[in-house]
């Protein structure tokens, strides 16, 4: 542990490290509550319900919760962008979307209620980090839609920390606020935190002329050795912190100061790690996917929902007192999705672009990488047989006009490769169009 971890503590122990037993009860009967109050609220979940033939009172306890229908992405697009609220839109006070794609986001929207839960899941991941009424924290998340940067500088808030509100960006003014305010802590991507990192040793500073101690970092996959850099890089605590806007923003699960899991705050959530395939249970410890409801929220709770994220979960007791169950780090994904600088891509999206481009074969692949700690898309695409007279030049017009579809449609820069007819890989089952050389 490279820095004073002094400061680091339990906010809310009366939920953080409630008798599991005791935990598990509380959590059947919000459970309940929140089936009870979906069920009447909104369509999908009643119809659902009925399909199955479940009611709201054949819920009682935990696990009672396989007899309730699984909620995905679609559910979402499908019932955007106010379909899923459980309550009049006057209750609702805020909404909140995901990054990534264009047409139609994922929107999540919440009641004062729900903002005040997130707020305390966000504080308690501060507190776990070390943060107090002393600190000064920059928050380098963006704000808006995105829900990184307004969720942090609540949690911040109700801490009594002094918040910087840099959003992300700009590198150079972020090392110059660093220094002349005197952050003590930081928050943002772990990429760009490493980004920083980076630039402020290649600017000659050392981090003992910084103050910083410690920081929070999330929203996208990292690794423990790109901890391991991070906390080189800067001398402080880097802290691993998740969270999804479906569910709430970041803040639902969050790392101890031992390290070794993220605990998810299970008064406000119902873990479940399940096969992808079968939508059975795995035992402890066994990799899955993550399905979360929400049991404290009003405005759009979520049942089941599929998160799509691989990992484990372990409910043994941690060193730090907590008894909350965590999770491990995220090792990929069950659908196709990938995150490249922060921004949801689907293969689809693309290949969307590509067939509606004259000249180009429906083939294509995604190379993902990673270069001086920022993501990079490479869009390997094949040129149609009888383009292979055409000009250096109409080719690389070509080019161009893709990368500019790309970017308009899919919100990412790719760097477009043109590669001749049939030499890209042909697949017999489910194709693999993604190559992710970022080692996660
Ligand atoms: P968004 O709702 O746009 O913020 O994206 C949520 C997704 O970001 C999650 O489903 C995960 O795939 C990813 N994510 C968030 N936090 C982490 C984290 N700490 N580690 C790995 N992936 C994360
Ligand atoms: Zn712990």
């Amino acid at each position: 542990m490279p820095k004073d971890t002094t400061n680091c503590r339990i906010l809310s122990p009366e939920y953080e490290s409630l008798e599991r037993e005791k935990l598990e009860s509380l959590q059947g009967k919000r459970l309940h509550d929140t089936v009870k109050h979906v069920y009447e609220n909104v369509p999908m979940y009643k119809e659902r319900m009925d399909a199955l033939g479940v009611t709201p009172d054949d819920i009682k306890t935990i696990d009672d919760i396989t007899k309730l229908p699984f909620t995905d992405k679609p559910d979402l697009r499908d019932h955007f962008p106010d379909g899923l609220f459980a309550v009049p839109r006057k209750e609702i006070v805020r909404v909140q979307g995901s990054s990534g794609t264009t047409g139609k986001p994922i929107v999540s929207g919440y009641t004062q209620n729900d903002i005040d839960v997130w707020t305390e899941m966000v504080a308690r991941a501060l507190a776990a980090a070390g943060c107090t009424d002393e600190d000064t924290i920059q928050i380098t998340y963006g704000y808006g839609l995105f829900t990184g940067g307004l969720g942090v500088h609540q949690g911040a808030s109700k801490l009594g920390a002094t918040v910087v509100p840099m959003s992300s960006g700009n590198t150079q003014r972020q090392i110059m606020m660093l220094k002349e305010l005197g952050a003590t802590m930081m928050c943002c991507t772990p990429s760009y935190a490493t980004l920083i990192g980076e630039t402020i040793r290649e600017m000659g500073i050392d981090p003992s002329e910084l103050k910083l101690k410690s920081g929070c970092f999330g929203a996208e996959p990292w690794t423990a050795e790109m901890r391991n850099n991070l906390e080189g890089l800067l001398d402080f605590n880097a802290f691993d912190i998740y969270g999804l806007t479906e569910i709430g923003g970041p803040g639902v699960a969050f790392e101890c100061t031992e390290k070794c899991g993220m605990h998810i705050n299970e008064d406000h959530v119902i873990a479940e790690i399940i096969n992808p395939e079968t939508g059975e249970h795995m035992p402890d410890s066994t990799p899955g996917e993550l399905v979360f409801t929400t049991i404290t929220k009003t405005g759009q709770p979520m049942i089941r929902y599929r998160t799509h994220d691989i990992c484990t979960i372990t409910k043994e007791k941690c060193a730090c007192g907590r008894t909350t169950a965590r999770m491990g780090r995220i090792t990929g994904r069950s659908d196709d999705m990938i995150i490249v600088r922060g921004v949801n891509v689907f293969p689809s999206q693309i290949e969307s672009v590509i067939v509606q481009i004259e000249g180009v074969a429906p083939h294509y692949m995604l190379v993902v990488g990673r270069e001086n700690s920022s993501d990079t898309l490479e869009v390997q695409i094949e040129l149609k047989e009888d383009m292979l007279s055409d000009t250096v030049s109409d080719i690389e017009n070509l080019r161009n006009k893709i990368s500019e579809q790309i970017k308009s449609v899919v919100g990412v820069s790719a760097k477009v490769t043109i590669v001749p007819p049939k030499t890209l890989p042909r697949f017999e089952g489910k194709a693999k169009r993604v190559i992710d050389n970022r080692k996660l």
